[in-house]
Parts: C-alpha cells; structure tokens; sequence
C-alpha cells in the first residue's frame, strides 16, 4: 500500500512522449518478415517464433466464469459488489497480459532489425473466417501494428505493410509457385521445387522478399 501512495506523489512512472528522446540501435538483421497467425503469435523470417498468448487465453477463460457468476448474485448486493470488483481485477489482468506479450515483440522487432515487413491485416486474414478474426481481435493485432508503427520510429527501423492481395500465405517462398492453402494446412509443399517448409515460416520469408526484391531491382 505504502508503494501506491509513493508512486501517486513521486515521480510519473512513465515519463511523457515529448520528454522521450527516440535512439536508433543497431540493428542485427536487415529485413524481418514477420507473419501474424493463431497457432503461434508472430513467425520471423529468421526462423525466430513468437507463441501464442497461452496465458491470455486462460485468463479469459476465468473471465467467462465471472461473468456467469456476476449474473447470478442480486444486484446492489454486497457480494454482487465483490463479483464486479473481481471481474474488473480479472479484465485488467488479460488486458496486462496481452500488453506485455505484444511489447516484447515490438520492442524486439523494431530495436534488432532494419526493416520489419508485415501483412495488411485489415482484410487478408479476415475474410469470411470467424475463428481467425477472433483471434486477430484477442491476440491484438490492431495494437501490435500501433505498437510497431511508433517503436519503429523510436529505434531507427522502417516499417513496411505488405500489399493486402499479396499472396504471402500461397507462394513458394524458393521458387515463387502459387498454390491454394487451406488454413488447417500447415506445411507448404511445393509440387515445382520440393520444398517442404513450415507455413507461417513460408509466409514470413515471402514478405521479407517483397523488399529484398525492391533494393535488387533498384540497385
Ligand atoms: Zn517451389
């Protein structure tokens, strides 16, 4: 308790925007491309993976059952009070958890790599397919772009958004063959070269690619 109240009159936690001086780092990959998807949070063309927000999910799920419970207890009651104070604490823990998880892979992006290459997610992943838009909103895809969009100017690294009909999930990132993929499908196969790759690695190699053949061709 003695720490709240320290806090409260000393120094801001967090100090404002405008007092921050942004500090370009050096970068240990040239171009990242970085694919969002359910199974995992965020694959890396590195080859690096991101899990999925397992906590989170948990967390929701406790959610959910003080959600039910609230709606039981009668309302103004003392203990329908201690329902809502729980479910408040529970709603700001999933919403911590989920911060956290996205800020280590913003900051990890934007510190370490010249520029991170992501998918328009706005309409791509969306389109018609429930349980992927679902995901998208829990997993806070929205904020992860937010995220990336600021950090990146903080620490020098360039940001660049795939073109949203760029078919990063169905190409053949050694050998530029175009296939259906099914969502339940997770390995790419390629029929043209052989290559046999994770899906999502493939897909994060293929936006990596959009800008490497940018410089080539303007080199
Ligand atoms: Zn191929």
């Amino acid at each position: 308790m003695v720490f709240k109240y320290l806090s409260c009159r000393g120094e801001r936690p967090f100090a404002p925007t405008n007092e921050f001086t942004p500090t370009s780092t050096p970068k240990t990959t040239e171009v990242v491309g970085v694919d969002l998807g359910i199974k995992t949070l965020a694959t890396l063309s590195t080859g690096e993976v991101f899990k999925s927000i397992k906590p989170y999910k948990k967390a929701q799920n406790r959610l959910a059952k003080l959600q039910r419970q609230l709606s039981k207890k009668v309302k103004h009651s003392s203990n329908w009070y201690k329902a809502v104070v729980k479910l408040a604490e529970q709603h700001r823990r999933v919403a911590n958890i989920r911060k956290d998880a996205l800020h280590k892979l913003t900051t990890y992006l934007a510190k370490n790599h010249g520029t991170v290459v992501i998918e328009d997610l706005n309409v791509s992943g969306m389109l018609g397919n429930h349980k992927l838009a679902k995901s998208i909103a829990d997993q806070g895809f929205y904020e992860f772009r937010r995220q990336l969009e600021y950090k990146c100017q903080w620490y020098g690294c360039e940001l660049v958004v795939a073109d949203r009909f760029f078919p990063s999930s169905k190409t053949c990132s050694r050998c530029g063959h175009v296939q259906d993929m099914p969502l339940n499908i997770r390995t790419y196969d390629c029929p043209e070269c052989g290559l046999s790759i994770d899906r999502d690695l493939n897909a994060s190699i293929n936006l990596r690619n959009t800008v490497s053949l940018t410089v080539n061709a303007c080199g």
